[in-house]
């Protein structure tokens, strides 16, 4: 038999996010449910018929999805909370778990489950909310429909599951189940679910099913390993159930290797992009008969495999195992990728030659099955990839050496503010004299119809750059109009000007491209454009000192000047893969020190650097850890640590488990960090309180992620929370994140109680 090709899943938006449009107009109310389902049904069929037809032998399926993988998951086990059942429409409610509902009339305002981010990635999914006595039953409506259509095109379907330890580990208890219980616990009872939802596949003529088990990818507790341990050879042992391909991906499988080779289960996938040295060692222990799939394509990346060490990987692997026991595939699921590269009609042609999206991964790996056969490939394909390869690496060695240069000389002294926070607070109090608890807010107001208008007319040419600046400048005037008016203490111009808060500096600064439709999903029906970050990192001028200045110069508050961190940009662009992050992370900090120096010398006094980021680029492992934070802080700390003691450096983040990165979040040492908490209620703030976090924190109090309008109640409660855990001249008040995405009669609302709710406590202080 020959080697195999497949993937682990595909994009789901459509390569003109017709799922996003679907599923606003949908909840807009402009459509009806059956315009969503039918567009998505469109979309599967689509992606399916490209993969056959491209001469993949198992197609993945079931990894399509409404809003979320593991939301589905916790639907199709049967694991949706209790007070999310009063409401009756199945779909409505899985939205309802998605984004919460607020429907004053029918008395109905649930606030929907946490959603945080999948792994290292950008991908936020929703985390399932369990009980203590939660039972799991079989709602296998989804995948059987699915797989029904997947047959009917006459493909070979993979059905893909998160596995069942996974789906564990990243769910959490509901809040009030007492502390200290592991979720694992619930696997006796979740197992069952799984069985019987296998020999329901194996009945639907279903010969192979893909267990995404990445949590294998981690340090693994003795109690964790259990947990596999259990698992997987329980489910192997059923008697009627389809082959199973247990995938780890985002990391090396390391130690808990056995936990898969002793279990009985029928295939392995490696993620051989991101730990290539684990092959060998698998090779050697892989029981007899076992599969194992090679995960040689890049599916975190833009760039076009190197073909020929792709394929001496797959022969090492063939020499090994012989070819029936081979499959070749993409690192992880396509889903971290684009669509399709052909649709990009504006890139570089050489740029390009240099690329793949989902679509050209496809046609590598059935490429790389292809010749799994022969010593050395002729193909014309292998021949244009190493040429293509063979170029790019002439073009990079030719770049900036200027830019080299000054990375090269950069010193510790200059990732250090030159005095301790203590006095540069001191300092920093007297010159802005705010009141106790200030409130502000995270950046970004509505990027609303008529600021996108504006802009693609801009784009388009159909208004004049003078024009489009009038405009931007009236909607920041208007801005500050209503933050001022609704007493708000530290305001913001608005990021009117940028589309992206990535994309934005990606266009003025050099070594970047852009795509077109180059759209990965984000969470839900949110998509970003990860610009193509291909050389060395340049500022030529200033990027937002006109727009910071202009803000400023109309109110007497502080606003704030508001840049992208250098390991937000890093993670959120598609970057080379031929030098060390860390060294394309510097060349992208020394380029905002120099914005940041602008601003200062601009009459800036606060200036916000944004990090959302830079927990999600922590690797899975922890002996990986210390290497990455050094750098990243390093790289933090060199993009703002050249201000005076007076200016005020802020910095925002937008996730709440970082209990264990504490020590270098406090290294950062921004004068003011925003954080997301509100959807933890709050958990995250005792990790704080345990570490002593010496600088001031916003512990953000308004979810933005849904459209629902916070209380003031609930909002004290949040506040006063906050308060008893952190001394509260060291607080400010803030929302989660920015407010792009939502509209301006929910955050007018919503500020004012915020303002209220910081008042309020004010009082009682
Ligand atoms: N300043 C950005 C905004 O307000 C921050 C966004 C983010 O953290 N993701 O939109
Ligand atoms: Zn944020």
């Amino acid at each position: 038999m020959p080697v195999l090709a497949t993937v682990l899943g595909h994009p789901r938006i459509g390569i003109a996010r017709e799922l996003k449009k679907a599923l606003e107009a949908y909840w807009s109310g402009a459509t009806p449910a059956e315009s969503l389902l039918a567009t998505a049904q469109e979309i599967r069929t689509r992606h399916w018929s490209i993969m056959k037809e491209a001469g993949l032998d198992q197609v993945p399926c079931n990894d399509f999805s409404l809003y979320d993988h593991m939301l589905d998951m916790a639907v199709t086990v049967g694991a949706i909370p209790d007070r999310f059942q009063k409401i009756a429409d199945p779909l409505n409610r899985y939205f309802a778990l998605a984004r919460g509902v607020q429907d004053r009339g029918a008395d109905i305002d649930l606030s929907p489950l946490e959603m945080t981010k999948w792994f290292d990635t950008n991908y936020h999914y929703i985390v399932p909310e369990l009980d203590a006595d939660q039972s799991f039953v079989l709602n296998p409506t989804k995948i059987s429909a699915e797989l029904a259509e997947a047959q009917a095109l006459g493909i070979t379907p993979r059905p893909v599951l998160p596995g069942p330890v996974t789906f564990l580990k990243l769910s959490k208890y509901a809040d009030d189940v007492a502390a200290g219980l592991d979720t694992l616990e619930l696997l006796p009872r979740l197992l069952p679910a799984y069985e019987e939802l296998l020999a329901l596949l194996a009945g639907h003529g279903v010969t192979w099913v893909q267990l995404d088990e990445p949590c294998l990818c981690f340090d693994l507790d003795p109690a964790s390993q259990q947990a596999y341990r259990t698992a997987l050879t329980r489910l192997a042992g059923g008697a009627k159930r389809p082959g199973l391909l247990v995938a780890t991906y985002f990391g090396s499988i390391g130690e808990n290797l056995g936990l898969v080779t002793d279990s009985g289960c029928e295939a392995l996938h490696l993620d051989l992009v991101r730990a290539p040295e684990e092959l060998d060692g698998v090779l050697a222990a892989l029981p007899a008969g076992m599969k194992l799939s090679l995960g040689v394509v890049d599916g975190r990346n833009v760039w076009r495999a190197d073909l020929e060490q792709a394929h001496r990987t797959v022969r090492r692997a063939v020499d090994a195992l012989g070819s029936e026991r081979v499959m070749v595939a993409s690192s992880c699921s396509l889903l971290h990728v684009p669509v399709d590269l052909d649709a990009e009609t504006r890139l570089d042609a050489e740029l390009k030659s240099w690329m793949a999206f989902a679509a050209q991964k496809v046609a590598e790996v059935r490429l790389l099955a292809d010749a799994a056969e022969q010593e050395e490939p002729q193909d014309a394909a292998f021949v244009q990839a190493g040429a293509a390869l063979a170029r790019r690496r002439a073009a990079a060695a030719a770049d900036n050496p200027a830019v080299r240069h000054r990375a090269e000389q950069v010193t510790e002294a200059m990732t250090r503010r030159g005095t301790p926070f203590a006095e540069r607070s001191a300092r920093q109090k007297r010159r802005f004299d705010l009141p106790l608890l200030p409130t502000t807010t995270i950046g970004s107001f509505p990027q609303s119809r008529e600021v996108r208008e504006a802009r693609s007319k801009w784009r388009s040419g159909a208004l004049d750059s003078e024009g489009y600046q009038d405009f931007l400048r009236a909607e920041i005037r208007r801005c500050i109009e209503k933050q001022e008016k609704l007493g708000l203490d530290v305001l913001v111009h608005g990021e009117f000007e940028r589309t992206d808060m990535v994309e934005y500096f990606g266009e003025q600064l050099d070594g970047f491209a852009f795509t077109q439709n180059g759209w990965v999903q984000s969470y839900g029906s949110r998509c970003v454009k990860p610009p193509v970050l291909y050389g060395n990192v340049a500022r030529p001028r200033p990027m937002t000192v006109e727009w910071s200045s202009f803000a400023q110069s109309l109110s007497k508050r502080p606003v704030k000047g508001m840049l992208t961190g250098p390991v937000t940009i890093l993670q959120w662009s598609f970057v080379r893969n031929d030098q060390p992050r860390s060294e394309t992370c510097r060349e992208i900090a020394l380029a905002l020190r120099d914005e940041v120096a602008d601003l200062e010398q601009a009459g800036i006094s606060m200036i916000q650097m944004d990090e959302p980021a830079i927990r999600e680029g922590l690797p899975l492992r922890r002996r990986d850890w210390p290497e990455y934070l050094e750098w990243a802080v390093a790289a933090f700390s060199l993009s703002t640590a050249g201000v005076s003691d007076e200016t005020q450096i802020h910095t925002h983040m937008c996730y709440s488990e970082f209990g264990d990165i504490l020590p270098s979040i406090v290294a950062m040492d921004a004068d003011v960090l925003s954080i997301e908490s509100s959807r933890s209620r709050m958990e995250l703030l005792s990790h704080f309180r345990q570490y002593g976090y010496p600088n001031d924190v916003g512990p953000g109090i308004y979810d933005i992620h849904s459209p629902r309008v916070p209380t003031v109640e609930e909002m004290t409660t949040l506040l006063g929370l906050a308060a008893e855990v952190l001394p509260a001249e060291r607080l400010w008040v803030n929302p989660d994140c920015g407010l792009k995405t939502r509209g301006w009669p929910e955050i007018e609302a919503s500020l004012a109680n915020m303002v209220q709710a910081a008042r309020q406590i004010r009082l009682r202080l």
